[in-house]
């Protein structure tokens, strides 16, 4: 197949995990036989410094003509006094706004090797494969009435409205019925329909929805329940679904089962053009030193392929040159441990590239 993938590597470790994940791809390309086109573009503080804005035209453009988007990490220590509309965490929001983005996917699995970087015990985390889905552009963090106003008497009174339509609801759980096919089967929609209107007609929305995927099982969850068995049996889980303000917190959560932070891709996808990017940051405290591990973009890269591409056998083969290169014991700085390779940024990605080819 033939793809344009914007290349946004942004700033910090992003400029160099990034080239790593393009590595993979084109390695794919070559392997499969797929004409992958790359087209680059500044974003955050990088744009900043070269035209002024964190999300330039531009880049905007590129992002909108491509049939997927690659990012790496926006943010660093020099914007950080800019005011807030200015700062480069706003292309951000501006991309998920403008790429109509609703709904962010993120897996966390553990690599069995990598079992003792978890603060749970290993019989407890081991074999979690999960995939959280949050709702991305409603609920209570863009509902309105909001604000903060004064009260007659003193004080002051802070609200925000927690609102769902049917259509949203629909369309995220389509998403979470439509990946549980591709993995065991089983969706734990997430709610509090035991005290939240808005969680019961959530409720009622999944049901309905599910009568069109009669070979997934459905089940529902209070959010509190979910919260504790997480960290108790978190094996049960297959595909959380969950609604903005839920998924917010419980993503962290399930993240942070499976310890380290520079293993974990992402992706956010929307009505046409998806974006995948790794769950941390620019981690200006550790760039420019190539020891950032670039697994989590890579993987970024893989989840780009089976969804915005349908390229599954393609998406499996970078997952498994991953295992592969881990089970050789190689190591960036982070997962290090000891009677294992510590190795940098390139050479894990080139560790990964030749798994792919062999
Ligand atoms: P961070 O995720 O950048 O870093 C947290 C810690 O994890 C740091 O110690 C870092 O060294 C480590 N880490 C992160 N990625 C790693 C990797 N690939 N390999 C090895 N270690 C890794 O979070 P932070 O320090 O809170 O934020 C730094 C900057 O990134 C801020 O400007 C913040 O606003 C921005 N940020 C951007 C995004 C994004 O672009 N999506 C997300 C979160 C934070």
């Amino acid at each position: 197949m033939k793809a344009r993938i914007a290349v946004l590597a942004g700033d910090g470790v992003g400029r160099e995990i990034v080239p790593e994940a393009v590595k993979v791809l084109k390695a794919v390309a070559a392997r499969y036989g797929h004409s992958f086109e790359f087209v680059a573009g500044d974003v955050g503080g990088h744009a900043i410094d070269k035209v002024g804005v964190p999300l330039p035209q531009e880049t905007l453009s590129i992002a909108k003509q491509s049939d997927a988007v690659l990012l790496g990490a926006v943010g660093g220590p020099k914007w950080e006094g800019l005011e807030y509309s200015l700062r480069p965490e706003r292309a951000l929001l501006g991309l998920r706004e403008q790429l109509g983005l609703y709904a962010n996917l993120r897996p966390a699995k553990l690599y069995p090797m990598l079992a003792d970087a978890s603060t749970l015990r290993r019989d407890v985390i081991e074999r979690i494969d999960m995939l959280v889905i949050r709702e991305l552009t409603g609920g209570i963090y863009f509902g309105k009435p909001k604000g903060i106003e004064k009260m007659p008497g003193g004080g002051e009174r802070g609200f925000n409205t927690e609102v769902y339509t049917t259509e949203e609801i629909r369309r995220i759980a389509v998403v979470a019925f439509e990946a549980a096919r591709k993995r065991r089967k089983k969706v734990t929609s997430v709610d509090k329909a035991n005290v939240l209107e808005s969680s019961e007609l959530w409720r009622r929305v999944v049901t309905e929805v599910q009568k069109d995927y009669a070979d997934v099982a459905l089940s529902h969850i209070y959010v509190d329940n979910c919260a504790m068995q997480l960290v108790r049996n978190p094996r049960q889980f297959d595909v959380l679904l969950c609604n903005n303000i839920f998924g917010d917190i419980l993503s962290d959560e399930a993240a942070m089962l499976t310890g380290s932070i520079g293993m974990l891709p992402s992706a956010s996808i929307g009505a046409k053009v998806g974006l995948f990017e790794p769950i941390h940051g620019s981690a200006p405290d550790i760039a420019g030193k190539n020891i950032a591990n670039p697994i989590a973009t890579i993987a970024s890269a893989a989840m780009m392929l089976s969804y915005a591409f349908r390229l599954e056998k393609e998406a499996e083969a970078i997952e498994q040159a991953i295992l592969k290169t881990l089970e050789q014991g190689l190591r960036t700085k982070d997962i290090h441990a000891e009677g294992m390779r510590l190795v940098g940024t390139t050479e894990m990605g080139d560790a990964i590239v030749r798994n792919l080819a062999s």
